[in-house]
């Protein structure tokens, strides 16, 4: 086991900036120190994306799911981009999400915590800092939030105006999506605005169409003793979340708030720590442990129980419910061997976390022809396997963390609709990792509900 009590009483006093101290993994390096300077300083003074208050009803959401009373579905974009902040694409990613969350409130009979990955998912930690085409060199596309994903040396340069069109652009989509969730998506419970036309080709397509029947009729009924229809959900219902990557973005975004004690990350709800700066010394666990915010972590196949309880013991000192999700990543294939010993540890340490599985990104592959990929089956491969490890361990899995778009994408492979490698290139749009598409999103939700009920 790791040395915790050490590890955290050596650190000095928390203050926003106090991770500048140390060294920060996955940071762009601007060329122009003054300009990034003018950048934060507007930035600081901008209002923020979400509340205080919206924040600490998602941690009683994420007690509650800590004690299995609700399942965690978190998803949307590896990475949200500018250009594709608009009514069509914002809209229907709220609407696969929606969509989800009701087959699995329908058929896991309890409810769900609705996060998005949205609404600043702007930067991304790249596997190498440079990246090389026909023989020429430059440096890797970092996100929007930084610099753009054209193959030129003006675009790869980091651009601290885009922090500013960042927030611009979260805003917006916050705006929209507050609006559509206010105005009850009326037309939820209606059979043709679910595009079900897959289910048939499904191997399952009897079970599916059952369960679709049954969603739709749960929902009329609801309907009707409620007197309300069933797309109304509370905006509070649905909160954002965002690698909390860029630091001098989450810094500037970080306030105290009147009537309320601490500092909160103001930019989301929900942030987290992504594989590659999950690190006892990285300057984003220093920052992360100081906000009120639920933290979410993503645990990759290397980590060591010593150092996930360590990591732990900073995040979450005084072990407070609500406070901490855990994201595993391991690939299909590996969780039987890689989770046992981190559920245990984290068990005896007596610090509660809730576990979800992001069964995407232990599972990236490349085609023969150089596409990034990923296949479904090893997506639900994983899922399965994650859901029996949690439960021969005395634990559970109480969500997921997906990465989807509800657009007609063909980024991953498999479904019911079996894409193949040569159905990539049709309607390949990310500029980053491969997506599930809103068939392959919604089929998951039903495996889910399928494997909960066998
Ligand atoms: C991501 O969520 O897009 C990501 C990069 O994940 P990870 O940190 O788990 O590799
Ligand atoms: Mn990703």
């Amino acid at each position: 086991m790791g040395n915790s009590l050490g590890a955290v009483a050596n650190r000095a006093p928390w203050r926003p900036d106090s991770w500048q101290e140390k060294v920060a993994a996955q940071q762009a390096i601007y060329p122009d120190a003054g300009e990034l300077d003018k950048a934060l300083t507007e930035l600081s003074g901008l209002p923020p994306l979400v509340t205080s208050w919206e924040i600490l009803a998602l941690r009683e959401q994420i007690a509650e799911a800590q004690r299995g009373e609700r399942f965690f579905l978190q998803g949307g974009d590896c990475a949200e981009s500018f250009a594709e902040c608009n009514s069509a694409v914002i809209t229907n990613r709220l609407k696969v999400l929606l969509q989800m969350s009701l087959i699995l409130v329908h058929g896991l009979q309890m409810p769900v915590v609705r996060v998005g990955r949205f609404a600043g998912q702007y930067a991304k930690p790249r596997s190498s800092n440079d990246e090389t085409r026909d023989g020429v060199t430059l440096p890797s596309y970092r996100g929007d939030i930084i610099n753009s994903p054209e193959f030129t040396p003006e675009a790869r340069i980091p651009d601290p105006r885009r922090l500013i069109q960042a927030h611009a652009s979260s805003a917006m989509t916050m705006n929209f999506v507050r609006a559509l969730v206010d105005g009850g998506f009326a037309d939820l419970h209606h059979p043709e605005y679910w595009n079900l036309g897959w289910v048939e080709h499904s191997p399952l397509a009897e079970d599916f169409q059952q369960l679709a029947t049954s969603i739709g009729r749960s929902v009329r009924f609801m309907e009707t003793i409620s007197g309300r229809r069933a797309g109304s959900v509370k905006r509070v219902d649905f909160y954002t979340s965002h690698e909390a990557l860029h630091l001098h973005y989450e810094q500037a975004l970080t306030r105290e708030v009147p009537r309320q004690e601490g500092w909160w990350n103001l930019s989301t709800h929900f942030p987290w720590i992504g594989m590659r700066t999950a690190s006892m010394e990285d300057a984003h666990l220093e920052f992360m442990r100081g906000i009120r915010n639920p933290i979410g972590m993503k645990v990759g196949p290397s980590v060591e129980p010593g150092l996930l309880t360590d990591m732990l013991e900073v995040l979450n000192p005084n072990r407070e419910e609500g406070k901490i999700v855990l994201i595993h990543r391991m690939g299909a294939g590996k969780v039987a061997d890689k989770l046992p010993k981190l559920i245990r540890a984290v068990q005896d340490s007596g610090s509660p976390v809730l576990w979800i599985c992001d069964p995407m990104h232990g599972n990236t592959e490349s085609t023969a022809d150089g596409i990034k990929t990923r296949r479904f089956r090893n997506i639900m491969a994983e899922v399965d396997e994650a859901f029996d490890v949690h439960h021969d361990n005395g634990s559970r899995l109480g969500g997921v963390h997906l990465e989807l778009t509800g657009e007609d994408v063909t980024e991953c492979t498999g479904g019911a609709r079996d894409l193949v490698d040569a159905d990539l290139r049709r309607a390949y749009k990310s500029t980053v990792d491969p997506r599930l598409n809103y068939e392959q999103a919604l089929e998951l939700a039903m495996l889910i509900v399928r494997k909960h009920e066998t």
